[in-house]
């Protein structure tokens, strides 16, 4: 499955680096100017929405006055239908009736009745009386306003009758044990009395009831409408002085439970029932600004977050691209190789058969050198076809491994002495050090024997000057070593870890000059690895390199681990 698929990613590299650079690149890249696309128009969206939260929010306390107006007046039109008559009523009944309705309608500070003919009777809540403030209140009042009737009675009463609902407003700041409260008075004509009478009735509303009922209630009342009108973020309302001079103690007059603190988002001057109080609104919780801010935020994070993606995808595509570069370098370097490797043996075995069949050659010697280098030729194909074979194997992780008791110490001289001959014919010196008293390992023998017959290939390969070959097999610590020694052209240290790799060959000339594959050492150190065991390098250019294989003593039985690929 995994090597199928290893297959598929690179027989198609530039299939797959279409789709890298697509997935990894392209799409943040498109996200990205999508988003900003987005931003830039939803900023001007922001500003509609902006504009219409705020439209909404005048309309709503439009509404509002009106729904409070419209208590304030109903409340007080019943009041006023329960007032004395001026002209069949007695003294004593209108005073009577007076008190009557403050004992009814606890909400009232004070009722008045004004006659121009008969003067004003002023009463006030006879509990509160007892109450410096509100004694002082009543007496100023009853002053003030019995004056004020005086001159303007007549005008304010022919001003009433022209109006729909004739009552006029009057707000005022008063004088409570507490501090400074608002109080709002309402004047009216009576309907059903002839109107050349100059007669005004008259309340006051309560401060308390006003901060403590009356808007509070009115507030979480339209709150609640609305929202359940309409849903959506939940509001808050607040009634506070219009003027701040006028001071009733603190900035609020009433607010609505979900209102805590801030400034309202819109406001409007009550201008008609209270005069001098405004009514505010805002979301409940958050404001517009908030709203944007947060708006802001999420935007930069998530360009933040698609900047990173674009980078890390950039930082990849360069590295998957430049891994595909260097394989497909490899791979080709790989195909000429082995292509010359296969067609060399073949030619020259076809040559010398050929000429031994026409019978030209006369000496025994001669035909027997022949035959020498035709069994040497076939032996190269044979241990490259087995090279090969074994790496396909491995890539397509179905190397499998004969793990048998064996005799390595006899197995390393057996693989020597096949080739003793052809190392001698070459001019080596061969040194041989085999220790003869190792126990018995479970080793593939194939495998061992391939990889000695590689080491030993290349050290006959990659020697210039002095031919020197030395083979070691010894113990030290609980651990087989298998040491393969040449004084040939060394390794440089920068290319000492990649010649383990598939397909990698070394820079230097002499290397490119000679036969190879680049896939021994791989092999070498997958079955090192199988065995788990290592293979390692030592090397000085110009001086040598020493391979050393190594095996642990016990338990050699390992399961095949597949990564030379
Ligand atoms: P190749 O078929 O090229 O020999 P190998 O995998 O056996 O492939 O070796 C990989 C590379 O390692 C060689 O191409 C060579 O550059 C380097 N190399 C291997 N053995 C030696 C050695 N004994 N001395 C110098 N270089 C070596």
């Amino acid at each position: 499955m995994k090597s199928k698929n290893r297959k598929f990613w690179s027989g198609s590299s530039r299939f797959r680096l279409i789709l890298t650079l697509e997935l990894v690149v392209m799409l943040p890249a498109a996200a990205l100017i999508y988003v900003n696309f987005r931003h830039v128009k939803s900023i001007k969206r922001d500003k509609v929405l902006e504009a219409t939260i705020h439209r909404d929010f005048q309309q709503m306390l439009a509404i509002s006055e009106k729904k409070i107006n419209q208590k304030a007046y109903m409340m007080t039109e019943e009041v006023r239908d329960l007032f004395p008559s001026p002209d069949t009523d007695t003294e004593w009944e209108k005073s009577k009736k007076l008190d009557l309705i403050l004992s009814k309608r606890p909400w009232l500070a004070h009722v008045f009745l004004f006659d121009r003919e008969k003067g004003l009777l002023f009463h006030s809540r006879p509990q509160q009386l007892s109450d410096r403030y509100f004694r002082e209140e009543h007496e100023r009042l009853a002053e003030m306003f019995g004056g004020w009737f005086g001159m303007q009675a007549k005008v304010m009463v022919d001003g009433m009758h022209k109006k729909n609902r004739p009552i006029t407003w009057y707000g005022d700041r008063v004088k409570r044990a507490g501090g400074y409260a608002y109080m709002t008075n309402a004047f009216f004509t009576l309907p059903w009395i002839s109107k050349d009478r100059v007669v005004l009735g008259g309340l006051s509303v309560d401060p308390n009831y006003l901060k403590q009922t009356f808007f509070p209630e009115m507030l979480e009342d339209l709150i609640a409408r609305k929202f359940s009108e309409e849903g959506g973020n939940r509001l808050a309302m607040m009634v506070y002085p219009a003027d701040h001079e006028g001071g009733y103690g603190d900035e609020l007059l009433a607010a609505s439970a979900g209102w805590k603190e801030g400034k309202p988002e819109v406001s409007r001057n009550l201008d008609d029932v209270f005069p001098r109080l405004a009514l505010g609104v805002k979301f409940q919780g958050t404001s517009v600004d908030a709203l944007g801010q947060r708006w802001v935020e999420q935007s930069f994070l998530m360009l933040g977050v698609l900047s990173v993606l674009l980078v890390g995808g950039l930082v990849l595509t360069y590295r998957s691209v430049s891994k595909e570069v260097a394989l497909a370098r490899l791979k080709s370097d790989f195909v000429s190789n082995v292509s010359h490797e296969l067609r060399t043996p073949l030619s020259l075995i076809r040559l010398y058969a050929e000429t031994l069949e026409l019978g030209r050659i006369k000496t025994q010697e001669k035909k027997e050198e022949y035959y020498r280098i035709i069994r040497k030729e076939s032996e190269r194909l044979t241990a490259l076809i087995n090279n090969i074979l074994d790496f396909s194997r491995i890539e397509a992780e179905r190397k499998e491994y004969d793990f048998r008791e064996t005799d390595i110490a006899e197995l390393v001289r057996n693989t020597l002495d096949t080739y003793r001959y052809q190392i001698e014919q070459q001019g080596f010196t061969f040194d041989q050090s085999i220790d003869s008293s190792i126990p018995a390992v479970r080793v593939d023998r194939e495998a061992i024997a391939r990889s000695l017959v590689n080491l030993v290939n290349n050290a006959l390969k990659y020697s210039a000057g002095e031919r020197f070959l030395g083979v070691k097999l010894y113990r030290a610590n609980g651990v087989l070593k298998l040491e393969v020694v040449d004084r040939g052209i060394g390794i440089s240290r920068s290319e000492q870890s990649k010649i383990f790799e598939k397909f990698y060959r070394a820079g230097d000339p002499l290397v490119h000059n000679t036969r190879g594959s680049g896939l021994g050492l791989s092999l070498v150190r997958h079955i090192a690895h199988a065995h788990g065991g290592e293979v390692e390098v030592e090397s000085t250019p110009g001086k040598g390199s020493k391979f050393t294989l190594s095996l642990p003593l016990a338990a050699t039985n390992q399961q095949p681990t597949n990564d030379a690929a």
